[in-house]
């Protein structure tokens, strides 16, 4: 039991000491707080498939490390606005899913876009959904049937847990505060291979660890959502598991018994878990993330007044027009310089050149920013790399929280300097997702200047 709980315990004993119980009560106008629920649901996958995030492993995934969780906490501020985060450990939800999910959402409670984060914790031990990367998995029908049907079942999962997570909603506080931990890496400007070597880690870097902590009316711990900006990639191998961040959540819920521990990825497109690639190591950072929570709430945290206000956009961010014949033909035959899904992409593209087919030339991106009491949450989707993340924290302060992978997972969202540099998240990881062509570098001040234009809005 840790010291939350034992001054949490001490606190009652000494008030009921001076008050009756009904002063206690009274003394709380339950009309002026935060009202909070939350529900969690198991989603391992009951038959083998295939795992997401690396096109190199040869088969489809059956055993489980640790189960795989969908949660959710339902919030109401003082005057019944309401919004939900949903937590899941999967690699990450294409857009189609996430409209569907979100139109269910809207229909079944009210919900607008804008009360909605639908998170996913990044793991690259969860199974693929439908019609995410399909070029990089060698998928059978039997096995995209598979896919199909876990996709389906987990929206109407999704759609029922929001509702449980509604229906228990109780008065409560809400705090937050930033913490830190560093185990993440920039894996674009550090070899993980001569690390050791190393007397210094290059940049850019967020080390921060943002907490949420929902405490119910008798001073006990009932939920923590809690982020890094660092990709679960430590496990690549046949083994369901949520990463470090499944370690994480497993040990902060042995710590604090009944309560409901939630990941949220921040942008960490470009960070990665270094040294990596043992089940160890994953429960070393998920322990070493944990240990971070834990001093956050054990320390003093700040507490949210019941005001909430939230707002959401789409907007065109703009691709640069695809490769000519010449350049694509280049990639099918350049077999050495490629992996096969770069391949595959490229033969896609010739036979819709070929068919005179039109490519998109801009993507509808989605941004999300929440004002829970003086709290300004940032949500952004797709697989963002930090200096975003740092130069919000430049404009709003340190202590914002930024979430990414939410909403949709569309692609990478690199930077200017990374869409410059080129590589993995700049050009390369393009391919990975579909896409026709990379970004055009106004993406960056495009995406800035609409969260400002959102954080003034939901003021
Ligand atoms: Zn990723």
């Amino acid at each position: 039991m840790k010291r939350t709980k034992v001054i949490s315990a001490f606190s009652v004993f000494f008030v009921l000491t001076l008050f009756s119980a009904d002063a206690i009560c009274d003394s709380t106008d339950l009309s002026s707080t935060w009202r909070a629920g939350v529900a969690r649901m198991v989603i391992t996958p009951e038959q083998p498939m295939w795992a997401a995030g690396y096109a190199a492993r040869d088969h489809q995934t059956e055993e489980t490390l640790h189960d795989l969780w969908a949660k959710a906490l339902a919030i109401e501020d003082a005057n019944g606005e309401q919004s939900i985060l949903i937590t899941t450990d999967l690699l990450g939800f294409p857009k189609a899913l996430s409209d569907q999910i979100r139109d269910q959402l809207e229909s079944e409670f009210k919900l607008s876009r804008a009360q909605i984060i639908l998170s996913s914790t990044h793991t690259h031990s969860g199974p693929v959904l439908k019609d995410a990367l399909y070029d990089i998995y060698p998928l059978d029908q039997d096995q995209i049937s598979a896919i199909e049907q876990y996709s389906g079942k987990l929206a109407d999962q999704i759609v029922v847990l929001a509702g449980e997570a509604f229906r228990s909603m109780e008065p409560v506080q809400i705090y937050t505060q930033n913490g830190v931990t560093r185990f993440q890496v920039n894996r674009r400007n550090n070899d993980a291979a001569t690390l050791n070597t190393q007397s210094e880690l290059k940049g850019p870097n967020d080390h921060a660890v943002p907490v949420l902590k929902v405490v119910d009316m008798s001073g006990d711990l009932m939920a923590v959502a809690f982020g890094y900006a660092c990709h679960p990639t430590v496990l690549d191998g046949y083994l369901w598991s949520g990463d470090y961040p499944g370690f994480a959540q497993i040990e902060l819920e042995d710590s604090y018994p009944g309560v409901t521990a939630m990941f949220f990825m921040g942008a960490g497109a470009d960070q990665n878990p270094l040294p990596r690639l043992t089940v160890g190591l994953a429960r070393q950072y998920g322990k070493e993330l944990a240990a971070a929570v834990e001093r956050v709430l054990e320390e003093d945290m700040r507490k949210l007044s019941p005001q909430l206000s939230a707002s959401y956009s789409e907007i065109e961010l703009p691709l640069n027009p695809p490769p000519s014949k010449e350049e694509l033909l280049e990639i099918i035959q350049d077999t050495s310089a490629y992996e096969s899904y770069q391949k595959t992409w490229a033969e896609k593209m010739l036979v819709k050149m070929d068919k005179g087919e039109s490519f998109i030339n801009s993507y509808p991106y989605p941004l999300q920013v929440w004002h829970m009491g003086d709290q300004i949450v940032v949500n952004m989707g797709g697989e963002v790399v930090v200096e975003y993340a740092i130069k919000l924290k430049q404009i709003f302060g340190q202590d914002i929280f930024v979430m990414a992978y939410s909403n949709d997972d569309m692609g990478y969202i690199p930077s200017v300097t990374i869409l410059e540099e080129g590589g993995y998240e700049g050009l390369v990881s393009q391919m990975v997702y579909g896409l026709p062509g990379t970004w055009k570098p106004a993406i960056e001040s495009m995406i800035i200047q609409e969260v400002v234009r959102l954080a003034e809005q939901a003021e």
